[in-house]
């Protein structure tokens, strides 16, 4: 096993499900813990300040949103949800209550596991506060705002490197669109998504080796955008 032994707190009331993950995850090198219920979940999520929550919705006494708000009121672990609910105000909810990411279920192991090491690496990256962005042969430094390829500076506007900071901070998990307008324009813009999708799509213009397949500025339909560093799988 490359990486530290990460713990995650499976949260799932299903045995079946529990002991799939456990299979899955121990496979890849993380010890597991388990929780039945929204109860246990935060009495484990207390005690053993586990590194990473895999949350499912549907719990016997409580609703997973709850959890995801009580443990976010106090920690930034990295939160990711795993459920069956497929609408997507159900993920803007899950996203809006403090989770970092959403995987539907039925689910795909490599997917998941994917997700799980983004959700991971992000928590590292803010703890670092690292603020050099690599993408491919591109450079972003956002403390200095400075910026480079290989055919030198590649000229971004203020708004633009704010935008690429907000996605900076939570990469490889998705940013609701709203949430990206309140931050970088202010709330009172919050319904005017076209400046952001023309700032999207200028940066694009300028970090994607083909603006039309973004590999980097990924459009999260509906939700809104999640900035993908090269290591992850595409
Ligand atoms: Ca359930």
């Amino acid at each position: 096993m490359t990486e530290a032994m990460h713990q995650v707190l499976i949260i799932e009331d299903e045995p079946a499900i529990r002991a799939v993950l456990r299979v899955l995850l121990e496979a890849e090198g993380y010890r597991c813990i388990e929780a039945d219920s929204a109860q246990r979940a935060e009495i484990e999520t207390r005690s053993h300040k586990p590194d990473l929550l895999l949350v499912d919705l549907g719990l016997p006494d409580g609703d997973g949103l709850t959890v995801i708000r009580r443990v976010r009121a106090w920690s930034p672990v990295p939160i990711v949800v795993l459920s069956a609910r497929t609408m997507e105000e159900q993920k803007i909810a899950a996203l809006d209550a403090g989770a970092d990411d959403f995987v539907t279920k039925p689910f795909s192991a490599p997917e998941l596991l994917a997700r799980l090491r983004a959700a991971l690496r992000r928590n590292v990256r803010s703890a670092q506060q690292d603020s050099v962005l690599q993408l491919g042969a591109l450079r972003v430094d956002l403390a200095r705002r400075e910026s480079s390829g290989p055919a030198g500076e590649l000229h971004l506007t203020p708004l633009e490197y704010r935008v690429l900071e907000c996605l900076t901070r939570h990469l490889g998990s998705i940013v609701m669109q709203r949430q990206l307008i309140r931050e970088v324009w202010g709330p009172e813009r919050e319904d005017d998504s076209r400046s952001l999708r023309v700032c999207i799509k200028n940066l694009r213009g300028k970090l994607e080796p083909d603006p039309r397949e973004p590999r980097y500025l990924i459009t999260e339909t509906g939700l809104g955008y999640r900035l993908r560093a090269d290591e992850e799988p595409s």
